[in-house]
Formats: structure tokens, sequence, C-alpha cells
């Protein structure tokens, strides 16, 4: 199985919760750039301090301040088998400095089209105290506002409202088309359909893990492992 895998994808694409339960799934860690972000901003670490603007304005964080707490991340012992990334690289300055620290296995990117992205993001809504997430449309919460799970406020992102979403589906046109390219062409991408429901969703999503583990297996050279 490909353990070490990327998940790359426009905001609201449904990568954070497809990551989680995949990371599951193949028993590694979830690492989301966003969420080690938030929890930085959370303790008011001086790291934190400095990436606040930049996430509330929805602009990207300068990447030797997201490339520092990543390292962190990864250095820890339960990474060392493998994780699911979500959320970096997000330009080619990333990429070429995680190819510096570590090989990637598998590239998955989560295709949706741009107006369905809004509608998910603007109305999305995320539980503060387990990370899990809600659409106000499409998944709704089963009591209003709370969360299924441990029945905590359910909260919107500063980040996931209207006007800074604009921002962030622009900014991420133009920094992760290079991405695409560059690991497209070292034969580690493979896109996902991310439209239906999550369960569809993940289905495709286990698919290509399956099938890039197959191509690695095969005698020979193979898309997702290039000799
Ligand atoms: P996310 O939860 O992945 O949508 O990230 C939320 C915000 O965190 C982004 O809008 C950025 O401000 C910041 N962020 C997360 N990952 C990165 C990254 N790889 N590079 C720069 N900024 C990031």
């Amino acid at each position: 199985m490909p353990s070490r895998i990327v998940l790359m994808g426009a905001p609201g694409a449904g990568k954070g919760t497809q990551a989680m339960e995949l990371a599951k799934s193949l028993g590694v860690p979830h690492l989301s750039t966003g969420d080690l972000l938030r929890g930085a901003v959370a303790e008011r670490t001086a790291l934190g301090l400095r990436a606040d603007g930049y996430m509330r304005a929805g602009q990207l964080v300068p990447d030797s301040l997201v490339l520092d707490i990543l390292k962190e991340r990864i250095d820890r012992p339960d990474a060392q088998h493998g994780f699911v990334l979500d959320g970096y690289p997000r330009n080619m300055e990333q990429a070429n400095a995680l190819d510096a620290i570590i090989p990637i296995d598998l590239v998955l990117v989560f295709t949706v089209p741009e107006s369905e992205l809004m509608v998910r993001m603007t109305e999305r809504r995320i539980c503060p105290a387990c990370g899990r997430t809600y659409n106000l449309v499409t998944l709704p919460p089963k009591l209003h506002g709370q969360c299924d799970v441990d029945g905590t406020e359910l909260v919107h992102r500063t980040d996931d409202r209207p006007e800074t979403v604009a921002t962030r589906l622009r900014t991420f046109h133009a920094a992760t088309s290079p991405v695409f390219d560059h690991y497209r062409m070292s034969g580690r991408l493979h896109s996902i359909d991310a439209t239906g429901t999550p369960q569809q969703v993940r289905t495709r999503l286990m698919a290509a893990v399956h099938a890039a583990d197959v191509a690695a297996a095969a005698p020979g050279r193979s898309a997702a492992h290039p000799s």
C-alpha cells in the first residue's frame, strides 16, 4: 500500500473528511497544515501569531512558517511509517521543499466544479472540539448547530465566509497548477472525481489507492511508483 500520500484539491473539495478516514483505514496519521496552523493560532505560539493575519485574509501563510510546522510534525514517531498529508504542498516552492524532506508515493487530486465549491464552503460548519465537518445543505448535523459526536456548538470558520472563499479559490488556482504538472510528470498524480456523496468519493479514493498499490507491485515500471 502506498503509505506517504498527499491529497490535493481546491478549498472545499472535501479533502479533510476523506483524509481523516483514509488515514484511519491505512493506520497512519492525518497531517493537515491548516489544522496544524489553526492549532498554533489557538495556542498563541510565536508561529501562530505570525500566521493568524494571513489565514484570516484567506492568503497563504509564508512558506518558511508552514515548512517549520510541517517538518516538526513529520519527524514525530507516529509519522515514520507513512501519513496522509492534506493542505500541502500548495505551490512549487512547497513541492520542492517536500521532495527534499521525504519522498511522496502518491498524489490524489480531488476535482469539483467551481460553482459547487462555493456552495460547499459557505455552507460548511466545523466542530471545534473533534474537527468533524458538516455542510448545512449536503451533510447537516442531526441537531441544528451541534456536533453529532460530542454536542459541541458548530462554528463557521472565518475563512469560509463568501468574500474570503473567492480569494482562496483564486490563490489556489494560480499557485497549484504547476504543482499538478510536477506530480503528473513524475507519474504520481491521480485525479479523483470528488462530486457526489462522501461514500461515493471514498469508494473512488480507495480504488485509486489500491490501483496504485497493484501498479507498484506489478513487474516492470508502475504509474504511481516510477522507477
Ligand atoms: P486549509 O484548512 O487547508 O483550507 O487551510 C486554511 C488556511 O491555512 C489557508 O487559507 C492558509 O492561510 C493556511 N495554510 C494551510 N496550509 C497552507 C500551506 N501549505 N501553505 C500556506 N498556507 C497554508
